[in-house]
């Protein structure tokens, strides 16, 4: 808080001037930032302050204590800090009102997070949703007696008797992780007491509209050996709309869940039977993966790539020479022996690729030489972390290695960068993040490789995110242990950020592995490897398109694109005949030639999602015509199958996200 920022003069003045847009306050020693708010007429949108003094700026709780002559600058719900200040105190009330429902309850941490807050609650009582609705009433009672909310700095031993007498063992155990150097502070709401750091809003009535969500299990400290809590989770919002608004974010998201949706379509399933983490793909979900690997391939060779295939175990000398046996065995699975042997499934495909490399000499001519890997790879994730297609244990790259000459380096670096935008834009993601993940300076020792190398990869990586003009952020100490990367990541249809393609400039592999180029001068020199993913993984990739498209699949991914459906027997025969043509022309078509009613069969197609719909009956059969629908747009009309056949293609070819028929073909 304040305080520990902006140092208080020792006997200081007896008043303090505070600006603000050209207005000026004087106010005696002992006044609060509170005290401003009126002062100034400020509305109750404002939660905490800016200030601006000499010792430099700070943003503060309206309830601190002004020391300062200063300027300030309202804090309302836009501002992050205010926002969590608000939400960190629903977070509180959350937390009164079930200590008063249920009092054995002792407490985990509650804190603000992106979009609202949750509390951790360790109590016999298992909670179901209907106590949503209790809590939320109490937390109501609590908004409406409006108690201040007030910071106390204490010493550790008045804190640690304080919480050993309201029985509260997790607050002492964070309480002895307190830094000897850190005051230690509480704050308390009526009867309600909670070690915190703050920030907070003033008084209870400070929340306005809020909602509890749902009910979790979440173990102490993310520890599966703790104690496992029962997490709440709930948001805040400054007036219903956004709260609603938010609220329907939160459906959208929830009906995209690729869990359900890929259950509901078909595509794929875990079987715990097999070992979790473990992706079985469906037929349908095997085709959306087919066409995204074929067309991956054919860019992959347009763009002067060589695809290779490699095997899934080598020796562990082969990880011990690469330094993944010593930085990374944490994610590996233990050893296979064969023939008094160990080896290992392999985790990433890098060494292999060197391997080949390795295979014969190299000149400079040949350079760059461009591997490229559907590779698939094992990594050790813990249980608790998997999720659907999105964490898993086992999991196909579509990995490549790019063997250049370091004069090369920036040029190549630019053409994954091409390549990464094209595919991106390809499936409709048109928003997206750079990062470029560098050493910590202050943690070599978590790093591989000398210094002059590290800067160079790193500079390599910049220039080529300037020469692209794209917009990027250093984030310091997210490098992998072997060399600097940019990750990229891709925004979706509802706002959220993917961890997208990652590229990496590495000169160490190269120098474990021994490889070399033959120079123009005859000498022998050392290679840079670039490492990148585009997609990152099928199984991550993919799981994140059935969320960006919310399972409708754009006509040249769907798995079924066509389907034809009788209105009655009669036309069972032109159907049929309707599908093999479909077929013939290269289309994934099917026939429902099931005794179901027409509405029915569409009523079921739509819910496969399935992007166009034959209708034919007794009309269309004597025309020898179609008529059309889409699973978005509706009804399309009577038309030709030809005529059909060639938008579809084109449809396709374009690999459009939209359909390219419009309702005035109606
Ligand atoms: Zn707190
Ligand atoms: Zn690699």
């Amino acid at each position: 808080m304040g305080e520990r920022v902006l140092p208080a003069p020792g006997d200081g003045p007896k008043e303090f001037e505070v600006r603000w847009e050209g207005k000026s306050l004087s106010v005696p020693a002992g006044s609060t930032f509170l005290d401003v708010k009126d002062g100034f007429g400020w509305d109750d949108g404002v939660l905490m302050v800016q200030v601006d003094c000499e010792m430099g700026r700070s943003s503060m709780e309206l309830m601190e204590e002004i020391k300062w002559n200063c300027s300030v600058t309202p804090l309302g719900f836009e501002s992050e800090e205010a926002r969590e200040a608000l939400r960190h105190t629903a977070s509180h009330i959350l937390a009164q009102a079930v200590k008063r429902l249920f009092p054995k309850t002792r407490l985990g941490i509650g804190p603000a997070i992106e979009d609202g807050f949750y509390y951790d609650f360790d109590t016999e009582h298992g909670f179901v949703s209907d106590d949503l609705a209790v809590i939320e009433a109490e937390m109501a009672r609590i908004i409406k007696e409006n108690l201040p909310v007030c910071r106390e700095v204490m010493s550790r031993e008045e804190a640690r008797a304080l919480f050993e007498q309201m029985q509260e063992p997790f607050k002492l155990e964070i309480l002895e992780e307190i830094p000897e150097d850190e005051p230690v502070s509480i704050y308390r709401q009526g009867e309600f007491v909670d070690l915190c750091a703050g920030p907070h809003v003033p008084s209870t009535g400070y929340v306005k509209t809020y909602k509890l969500l749902s009910i979790a299990g979440a173990y102490w400290r993310g520890d599966e050996n703790r104690t496992m809590l029962q997490r709440i989770y709930g948001t805040a919002f400054m007036n219903q709309q956004d709260l609603e608004a938010h609220l329907a974010r939160l459906e959208d998201i929830k009906r995209r869940d690729h869990r359900k949706l890929g259950k509901d379509l078909d595509l794929f399933s875990i079987e715990e039977e097999a070992g979790p983490g473990l992706v079985f793909w469906h037929p349908k979900g095997a085709v959306i993966r087919e066409v995204i690997e074929d067309f991956w391939k054919k860019e992959h060779r347009k763009r002067g790539y060589d695809l290779v295939y490699t095997p899934h175990i080598a020796k562990l000398d082969i990880w011990k020479t690469s330094g993944h046996w010593d930085w990374y065995k944490e994610n590996m699975y233990s050893p296979i022996i064969v023939d008094e042997v160990q080896y290992l499934l392999k985790p990433m495909n890098c060494p292999f690729h060197i391997l080949l490399y390795k295979n014969s000499t190299r000149s400079y001519r040949d350079l760059p030489i461009k591997y490229a890997e559907l590779g698939t790879v094992y990594r050790y994730e813990r249980s608790g972390v998997l999720h659907g297609m999105l964490r898993v244990r086992g999991m196909t790259q579509d990995d490549a290695h790019l063997f250049c000459r370091p004069d090369q380096l920036e040029e190549q670096l630019i053409g994954v960068l091409d390549l990464t935008e094209f595919m991106l834009k390809t499936f409709g993601y048109n928003d997206y993040e750079c990062m470029l993940s560098v050493r910590d300076p202050n943690n070599k020792a978590k790093y591989i490789g000398t210094d002059d190398v590290w800067e160079q990869a790193e500079s390599a990586l910049e220039n080529a995110l300037k020469a692209k003009n794209l917009r990027y952020k250093v984030d310091i100490g997210e490098a992998k242990f072997y060399g600097p990367a940019i990750d990229i990541k891709t925004r979706d249809a509802v706002g959220r950020l993917w961890q997208g393609p990652t590229i990496q400039a590495d000169f160490n592999l190269p120098e474990r592995f021994d490889i070399a180029y033959i120079g123009e001068d005859g000498r022998s020199y050392r290679p840079v490897v670039i490492h990148r993913t585009v997609l990152g993984t099928m199984e991550r990739f993919i799981g994140g398109l059935i969320e960006q498209y919310a399972g409708a699949f754009p006509l040249w991914l769907a798995p079924v694109q066509v389907r034809v459906m009788p209105i009655s027997d009669k036309q069972m025969d032109y159907a049929h005949e309707i599908t093999l043509r479909l077929k013939d022309a290269g289309l994934r078509a099917e026939c429902d030639s099931g005794q179901d009613k027409v509405g029915y069969k569409i009523r079921r197609a739509q819910l496969e999602k399935i992007p166009y719909m034959i209708v034919v009956g007794q009309k269309e059969k004597d025309d020898g015509s179609i008529s059309l629908r889409h699973r978005s747009l509706g009804v399309l009309g009577m038309m030709s199958l030809d005529e059909f056949l060639k938008r579809a293609n084109e449809e396709i070819d374009a690999k459009a996200l939209e359909s390219l028929f419009t309702c005035s073909d109606r």
